[in-house]
């Protein structure tokens, strides 16, 4: 499948990441529900290109933050594939994410996946009328955002594997937090001469997140190279468990698959300190 975006806008930028969360974004929810010739054009414009766009077309004379506009046919154009079908459009108002990505309480790039989300269900024929197709549709966005939101956790953990410092072991590790609003901090292993030194990427990430006046976690991912995935160590499981015992773990492996666990799975009982003149 092809995810074709557009910047019709100025007022933000959009680099790569974003760019690349959002093509995961139409993908996933595409995945399933639409054959793999298929192709979603996603433009990202201001508040008035919507305005005029939900105006003209859906007779609300005011901005939005997405609109979608199924296509249902075959591509004709000269020089494309023959049976590529064109879904549809799904355009998307910046300014609109950046609004309610402060009011939500989450990145700015996650909220433009998730309108991207939105949309393409839409493409697909969801929508949300009545209340029982609306929490059909909020069901299937919930379970496409669930997986994606561990997707982008496990890449950003293997971009925080690219900065490891390990020329003792060889064995680069990167670790990604993720917190309650969406926010992410980042940690890779970092060795020393006096081996015993070595302080481990997940532990970096949780000092990078307190050190930050975060204390509270949603899920981590831990990412190494390689075919397998490895599990932090014990000491990792023990400072994770102080501040958030039940943490979703994300595994991945080299190629960027992985698998989900939870941390009191790998320490039912971890160390408390009980002091004796309490
Ligand atoms: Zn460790």
């Amino acid at each position: 499948m092809t995810v074709a975006i557009s910047n019709l806008q100025e007022t933000v930028t959009v680099d790569e990441r974003l760019a690349s969360l959002v093509t995961m974004a139409v993908e996933s929810a595409l995945a399933g529900g639409a054959g793999p010739r298929v192709e979603v054009s996603v433009a990202l414009v201001d508040d008035d290109y919507i305005h005029d766009l939900n105006r003209r077309f859906r007779g609300q004379d005011r901005p939005t933050d997405v609109l979608a506009f199924p296509m249902g046919e075959e591509e004709p154009g000269a020089g494309d594939e023959p049976g590529v079908l064109l879904l549809g459009d799904v355009v998307i108002s910046l300014p609109a994410a950046v609004r309610q990505a402060a009011e939500y309480g989450h990145g700015f790039a996650w909220e433009v996946a998730r309108l991207a989300v939105h949309g393409t269900f839409h493409l697909l024929g969801y929508d949300h009328e009545r209340d029982e197709d609306a929490r059909r549709m909020q069901e299937r966005e919930d379970a496409v955002l669930a997986a994606l939101s561990d997707t982008e956790l496990a890449e950003r953990a293997g971009a925080a594997l690219q900065n490891a410092y390990a020329p003792y072991s060889g064995f680069r590790v990167g670790a990604a937090l993720l917190v309650p609003g969406g926010r992410v901090f980042t940690g890779c292993n970092v060795e020393n001469a006096s081996y015993g030194l070595a302080v481990c990427a997940e532990r970096a990430a949780v000092v990078s997140a307190v050190a930050a006046g975060v204390r509270e976690f949603t899920a981590l991912a831990v990412a190494v190279e390689g075919e397998k995935t490895a599990l932090p160590c014990g000491a990792c499981l023990q400072v994770l468990s102080e501040f958030a015992p039940g943490l979703r773990l994300i595994l991945a492996d080299g190629r960027g698959e992985f698998t989900v666990r939870t941390l009191s799975e790998l320490l039912p009982e971890a160390f408390r300190l009980h002091r004796t003149d309490a």
